[in-house]
């Protein structure tokens, strides 16, 4: 079965690869219970801590497993049964919180907000002085393309004193995030997203504070056992045979991100962003969310007529391009627009070249 492959692409991951990692996915994958490879992931962890504004006592791990792999980690391995942790729900990668703690049996509240909206004080009053040990959150709850305020949970939670756990999945690279000043204790992301290269390693910062959590607990979970992959990355290594290939790819993209500053990064993310939204008000599009990261861009059709599924799946079949479409409930009023990975203001020109021809056929009109 070939499938096509060269869409330009404007999903939220996996992402368009700038040429050279890609390259560097056909090359032979070395055996990895050697110095050189020790050597590499050392750097992976160092580098990590230093983009994620880590402290200084904080360790990193990674994953052979998409993102959830590390949502899973973190739950099962941080809590347990004893705990009782507070969820913010704001779509489906906050549900997806929900069904771990379900899965472990670990007691929890979600704090359940409607599609679009974002995360204020008055949200979490209910939930403050009272009994919970930990807050789980998605810093970009990526299916409604809603970016939380994490200064606001850094410090409900530093008052509650709870365990602070931030999938930032698809907010590393693109927005602020400063685990030191947030006081996360657990900060994850994937491979797939920002980093552009394949999916199948998942990472996460952890504070000390988690760390001792994991070293005194029994994880739930054989694979995903952290405290032997905390072991293990002391010298450079995993329990067991991780992803090579995409963990060399990762050396080189983080080697260049380090090399070129982080805000570098962010602000050519931002201003594919901040180009293809200025542009869009001209479009019969409404954008659904009060807080954008600069990750993605969730549009509704103006008029209700005009099916989003439908845009994404002429966009495919008709024009090569990829967006993101949502599912469940939201299939026919929302998709999304990613800005990460190899794009460029010039390929945003392309879409809107695709979106013109549509109005021009009359399929989308206000
Ligand atoms: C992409 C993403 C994940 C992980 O999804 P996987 O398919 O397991 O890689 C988790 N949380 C958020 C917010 C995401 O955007």
């Amino acid at each position: 079965m070939e499938i096509k492959k060269d869409y330009l692409n404007f999903a939220v991951g996996p992402v368009m690869m700038s040429d050279s990692l890609r390259e560097m996915g056909a090359e032979p994958v070395p055996y990895f219970r050697t110095d050189d490879f020790s050597k590499l992931m050392l750097e992976n962890e160092q580098i990590l801590k230093e983009l994620m504004d880590a402290p200084e006592d904080a360790r990193s791990i990674f994953l052979t497993g998409s993102g959830t792999a590390s949502m899973d980690a973190a739950v099962n391995n941080v809590f347990t049964p004893d705990d009782k942790l507070l969820i913010v729900n704001g779509g489906s990668f906050g549900h997806r919180f929900c069904q771990i703690a379900e899965a472990y049996h670990i007691p929890y509240d979600s704090i359940c907000l409607e599609a679009g909206h974002t995360l204020r004080r008055e949200d979490l009053e209910p939930y403050d002085g009272r009994d919970y040990t930990g807050f789980l959150i998605n810093m970009n709850e990526t299916s409604t393309g809603v970016l939380y305020n994490m200064l606001l949970v850094g410090e409900f939670c530093k008052k509650n004193n709870l365990l602070l756990v931030v999938d930032a999945i698809s907010s590393f690279l693109s927005d602020e995030l400063d685990m030191a000043q947030i006081g996360a204790d657990v900060v994850l992301t994937g491979s797939q997203k920002a980093l552009a290269v394949p999916p199948g390693v998942s990472m996460m910062v952890l504070s000390q504070r988690a760390v001792k959590r994991i070293e005194s607990g029994h994880p739930m979970c054989y694979y995903l056992d952290l405290k032997a992959a905390l072991k293990n990355q002391e010298r450079g290594q995993t329990p067991f045979t991780p992803a090579v290939g995409i963990l060399i790819q990762l050396n080189a993209r983080l080697c260049q991100i380090a090399k070129d500053g982080l805000e570098t990064e962010r602000s050519r993310i931002r201003t594919v962003a901040e180009d293809f939204r200025r542009r869009i008000g001209k479009y019969p599009f409404r954008i659904v969310s009060q807080s954008l990261s600069n990750t993605v861009t969730p549009l509704s059709p103006i008029n209700p007529q005009v099916s989003a599924y439908e845009i994404f799946r002429i966009l495919k079949e008709e024009y090569g391009i990829i967006v993101c479409p949502n599912g469940g409930e939201m299939a026919e009023t929302v998709f999304r627009v990613g800005h990460i990975g190899s794009l460029s203001v010039a390929d945003n020109d392309r879409l809107f070249a695709a979106l013109d021809d549509l109005m021009v056929r009359g399929i989308l009109h206000f």
